[in-house]
């Protein structure tokens, strides 16, 4: 029989930091929480080596005495709830009382804290979560956390961590989101002795956005404050029309504290709806107010998920104030961009019964692989042609659509996805011969980005260089865009580089597979390059069908949706109740 025991103390807290500190960037989220919680009014954070070989969090807070700094080493120490109950009523970020024997289990940790009623500070050294010694220590009022050596006494740990550049990142769009969450306090960020941002107390919420994000960025957002009894939401949104390819810049608080929210996500997508395209995420910055009783916030250790007791509530609250704050705006929404309602007409389409999609279509990833030889020309429903169809052109609808009587029924064809198929196979051959127009700009477009961006941007300058952009750099985060491919409206290239640099946050347009990197370039481009007429001449149309028939997947678009639907005979018949 393996006898029973009990787990020596440290070894206990090894276990409890795999959950509650996952990586570097944990332990700074559970620090700076610790530094607000205490009332902090600057907090400077600073790490080296993506935080492997230090990281290290100062506070001008409230301190602690001797007997409290000993005590808040030990598990489940927490001055900040008492009992079970008081978890239905959380308003500070900890509660666990985890965090810091945690972490000083698996690192070398050295605490200084002073309390403003005393006159001396305390020092605390702990290595591997053994206490190396307690002493008294010159300290001005607030505590000081260095945590060298992370992981040092877990080596399996060590493995997971990512290469330093992904951990700086983590660790900055930690800090980020707590800066913004509290507009008001000081932060300092440093990444091997180079200042990432500095930003002062500032007024407002928009000052503390500009100053972390850049101008640019801040100034179209709109604000938002909405208010309901039991609920509210403030912050910032961004204008109709201006969209991200990813949610990194969808931020949402809850109660103040930054979590992902899958009901919050969503609300704000719903109320984007009419103002960005499908596929794409607005901008927001906001905070959501609610009962802390309605909200459970201990769902993960690392308390990076929310629950809403009520979730319905919370998503027509959150759906309803975005559409009241963007419709008074006056006018509406903006127009909804052509592939946008060319893609909810291909899902409504498939409401209405058997609409027949051409039969590659059913596999939609199918026509993804453009190497892939074109699809077997099909006798049912018997009208797709080797070569550009003489369908006959009956007229334009809804701006995106043309109408043609065919042999076997109707076709509607989307001008929209059928440009960017035949944009995306001109620009991966293009990309292949490596000769790639570009256009010199007559006045350079200044671009201000985020130090993630940034440091994604100068990766991957020779990679976009090679593929008709050219970047100048001015010092820090601004850029200049001094030319674009030959394709590019120039008042689109700003918008175009986010995009990419975006795409690559996600892992897109990576170094390793240059292929890879190529096919997903040409599928953002073509998605811009392709700018159908509203009101296009028949010529023009014939041209149009003409190529994308001579392409090699001309049944898809390059993300996969139909260039064009036919409906047969048949389906015409048995809706008209034709026998
Ligand atoms: P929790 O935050 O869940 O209470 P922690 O392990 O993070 O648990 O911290 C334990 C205790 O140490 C806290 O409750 C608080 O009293 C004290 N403490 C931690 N960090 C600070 C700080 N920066 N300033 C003042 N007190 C702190
Ligand atoms: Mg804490």
């Amino acid at each position: 029989m393996p006898k029973i025991h009990v787990l020596p103390e440290h070894v206990a807290n090894q276990i409890a930091a795999g959950e509650v500190v996952e990586r570097p960037a944990a332990v700074i989220k559970e620090l700076v929480e610790n530094s607000l919680d205490a009332g902090a009014r600057r907090i400077e954070i600073e790490f080296r080596e993506g935080g492997r070989s230090l990281l290290r969090v100062e506070d001008d807070g409230a301190g602690m005495s001797a007997e409290d700094a000993v005590l808040a080493l030990e598990r489940h120490a927490t001055s900040k709830i008492a009992q079970a109950a008081d978890l239905d009523r959380l308003t500070t970020f900890g509660f666990r009382g985890e965090a810091l024997p945690s972490i000083a289990s698996v690192s070398r940790f050295l605490l200084r804290t002073r309390p403003p009623e005393s006159e001396t500070g305390t020092e605390i050294l702990v290595n591997g979560g053994k206490v190396v010694h307690v002493r008294e220590c010159g300290k001005p009022v607030g505590t000081s956390i260095e945590v060298a050596h992370l992981f040092h006494p877990v080596p399996a740990r060590r493995k997971f961590l990512k290469s330093d550049a992904t951990e700086s990142a983590h660790i900055t769009q930690c800090v980020r989101l707590y800066a913004l969450a509290h507009p008001r306090v000081a932060f300092t960020l440093i990444d091997d002795g180079r200042i990432v941002f500095r930003s002062p107390k500032c007024p407002s919420l928009a000052e503390r956005v500009g100053e972390i994000f850049g101008r640019q960025l801040a100034e179209p957002l709109l604000p938002i404050d909405v208010g309901e009894p039991g609920l509210r939401l403030h912050g910032l949104i961004g204008r109709p029309g201006i969209s991200r390819s990813n949610r990194h810049e969808t931020i949402t608080f809850v109660n103040g504290r930054p979590v992902d929210s899958r009901a919050l996500n969503f609300s704000l997508a719903e109320g984007y709806q009419e103002s960005i395209p499908k596929g794409r995420y607005p901008l927001a910055f906001v905070f959501f107010e609610c009962d802390p009783a309605a909200v459970d916030v201990n769902v993960h250790p690392a308390k990076r998920e929310v629950r809403f007791r009520s979730e319905n509530t919370v998503r027509s609250f959150v759906v309803r104030s975005v559409l009241r704050t963007l419709r008074a705006l006056g006018g509406g929404a903006a127009p909804a961009p052509a592939a946008v309602s060319a893609f909810a007409l291909a899902e409504s389409g498939a409401k209405f019964g058997e609409w027949a999609a051409p039969p590659a279509l059913e596999r939609r990833g199918a026509a993804l692989a453009p190497a892939s030889p074109p699809p077997p020309a099909t006798s049912s429903p018997g009208s797709l042609p080797a070569a550009a169809p003489a369908w006959k052109l009956l007229g334009q609808a809804h701006g995106t659509y043309s109408v043609f009587e065919t042999p076997a029924g109707l076709v509607l064809l989307d001008r929209k996805a059928a440009g960017e198929r035949i944009w995306f196979e001109r620009l991966q051959d293009q990309f292949r011969s490596g000769a790639v127009p570009s256009q010199r700009l007559l006045l350079p477009v200044p671009v201000e980005l985020d130090p993630i961006a940034s440091a994604l941007l100068r990766d991957r300058r020779e990679f976009l260089q090679a593929h008709g952009f050219e970047i100048g750099e001015f010092g820090g985060r601004f850029f200049r865009i001094q030319a674009v491919p030959a394709w590019m409206e120039p008042s689109e290239a700003e918008a175009f580089l986010r995009d990419l640099l975006g795409a690559m946050r996600d892992g897109q347009l990576g170094e390793k597979n240059l292929d890879l990197a190529r096919e997903q370039l040409a599928r953002l481009a073509a998605a811009r390059a392709a700018r159908p007429d509203a009101l296009p001449g028949e010529a023009q149309i014939r041209r149009l069908l003409a190529e994308l028939f001579a392409t090699r997947s001309p049944l898809a678009s390059p993300a996969g949706r139909p260039t064009f639907i036919e409906i047969p005979h048949h389906e015409l018949a048995r809706r008209f109740e034709k026998g």
